[in-house]
């Protein structure tokens, strides 16, 4: 006989909390910050055929689910304290129930960030996350922050999460591992938490790359009203990316999205505070460009001769 939604909620969802006050159970769960900390915010909803492929591994799906609202976190510089599930499945699937339970708890343990309540109801697959977490008060890393001559940077590397997806799709042949690792970057993104927390103080503005490097770096020099040169040669990228075109290279670098990584600024002056930062935070950070005044985002390669912006970003009601 298949469980219902108290006893699905019970066998899967429901744990001791140590920070909260109070946890799954009652009408609300209570818990407080830390004096002097501000509470950040944040969701994210995944549906089936949109966010991911109707195969994907449940456990990766689970981590998967927290770790894209783990790295807005990440992109305030704050500390993940806990979150809400509000969850629809067509029917109680176990098996489902069970590897999604096994990755979104991995990786909520992994980051000391509780599941403290949430929703359950019958539906087409759909998964809603919202992550509360704290920040000093004023600290956070806004898309606001960045100033006329700052670095750009970006953590890690970009565009394998895309070149999955094209590999998905048949455009791209990828063999053997190659293929299994750029795969795990689309499926199980690692948010770069330790990193936000460690910029706080250094870096002027963040964001998180979740639909590709240009559109989400247009945000912050909209925001903070700059323009910035990108040195489209100089963007991470994995050796799997890197054996592949060119065109297919920078398509998947500038406007790949899903990556999850940081891109944020800081004076020159403190490069040397930034490269403490990652070491610390142990995730590579590459310089890609600086911010300037004038109010256009320009792209250039290795030699400085400029590359015309073909490349959209992602949007849900455009794509
Ligand atoms: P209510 O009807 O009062 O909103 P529910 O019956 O929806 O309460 O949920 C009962 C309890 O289970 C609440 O504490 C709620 O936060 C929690 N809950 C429901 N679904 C989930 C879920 N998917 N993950 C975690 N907690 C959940
Ligand atoms: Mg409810």
């Amino acid at each position: 006989m298949s469980l219902g939604e108290f006893d699905l909620i019970a066998k899967y969802f429901t744990r001791t909390v140590t920070r909260a006050a109070l946890g799954v159970g009652d009408d609300c769960a209570l818990f407080a910050t830390s004096p002097g900390m501000q509470l950040a915010v944040s969701s994210d909803m995944l549906v089936e055929g949109r966010h991911f492929l109707p195969t994907v591994d449940p456990e990766r799906l689970g981590h998967k689910a927290l770790a894209v609202n783990l790295s807005d976190l990440a992109a305030c510089g704050a500390k993940p304290l806990a979150f809400t599930l509000a969850l629809a499945m067509p029917r109680v699937d176990e098996r489902f129930l069970e590897g999604f339970a096994r990755g979104l708890l991995a990786l909520a343990d992994a980051h000391g960030c509780e599941l403290i309540g949430g929703d359950t109801t019958q539906g087409p697959l759909n998964l809603c996350i919202t992550v509360f977490g704290e920040v000093p008060q004023g600290q956070a890393l806004l898309r606001s922050g960045a100033q006329a001559g700052d670095d750009l940077y970006v953590s890690g590397t970009l565009g394998d999460a895309r070149l999955a997806l094209e590999a998905f799709r048949g455009t791209v042949a990828l063999v053997g591992d190659a293929f299994e690792r750029v795969r795990v970057a689309m499926e199980r993104p690692q948010p770069r938490v330790a990193l936000g927390l460690a910029l706080r103080g250094i870096a002027t503005s963040a964001i998180d790359v979740s639909d590709g490097l240009l559109g989400d770096l247009a945000h912050v020099l909209r925001r903070s009203a700059l323009g910035a040169e990108v040195n489209v040669d100089a963007l991470p990228r994995s050796a799997e990316l890197g054996a592949l075109p060119r065109a297919l290279q920078r398509t998947c670098t500038l406007a790949g999205g899903d990556d999850y990584e940081l891109v944020f600024t800081a004076p020159p002056a403190r490069a040397a505070q930034v490269e403490a930062a990652a070491r610390a935070a142990q995730v590579r950070v590459t310089r890609i460009g600086r911010v300037v005044a004038e109010g256009r985002l320009r792209l250039l390669d290795d030699v400085g001769a400029s590359v015309p912006n073909t490349f959209g970003s992602f949007d849900h009601f455009k794509a």
